[in-house]
């Protein structure tokens, strides 16, 4: 189950595992606004209520801060799993870092010049540039400014709990 993580002004800001929600509580970094009616969390001495939806106190460092490390992960979930050439869905086990300006012409490993690519697709581009491979990007790749923990972190999507219907768009 997942948590809603939401600003100390109420905005979205993440979706979380609950467990990662409890660590953020106990130590005193959000506070609880709904919990899930019908879940409880058992520690060795007592019961908790598993939070559905949590806020950063204010003064708290806010999450959005957080720079995000670059890693197969956090690029897979920025590109939202698909093929930046042929817009393919693919498995984490299955995507392949393709870099826009290869390596062997002196481009970087780094967020504004990786990309998730199909194995096909990477090797159809090789170590050609975007023209001489005759392809095109599916859009042009930054750095999130945001923590990547859901594909779509700002929008209600159905099977979200209804509880945060209120804080996200619809
Ligand atoms: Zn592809």
């Amino acid at each position: 189950m997942d948590t809603l993580l939401l600003s100390h002004t109420f905005e979205p800001v993440g979706q979380v595992p609950w467990q990662r929600a409890m660590t953020l509580w106990m130590a005193g970094r959000v506070e609880v606004v709904e919990a899930y009616a019908d879940r409880q969390v058992h520690s060795p001495s007592r019961a908790f209520e598993m939070p559905s939806i949590i806020r950063y106190i204010r003064g708290r460092r806010p999450y959005r801060r957080t720079r995000i490390k670059f890693s197969k992960p956090t690029v897979f979930a920025r590109d939202g799993g698909c093929c930046q050439y042929c817009s393919a869905q693919l498995r984490l086990s299955d995507a392949t870092f393709d870099h826009v300006i290869p390596r062997s012409r002196g481009g970087t490993t780094r967020w504004d010049n990786v990309v998730i690519a199909c194995r096909a697709c990477n090797q159809k581009k090789g170590n050609k540039t975007l023209q001489e491979a005759r392809m095109r990007l599916v859009s042009s790749p930054k750095r999130p400014s945001t923590v990547p923990t859901s594909l779509d972190g700002t929008a209600w999507r159905l099977g979200m709990p209804e509880g945060w219907r209120i804080y996200l768009r619809s």
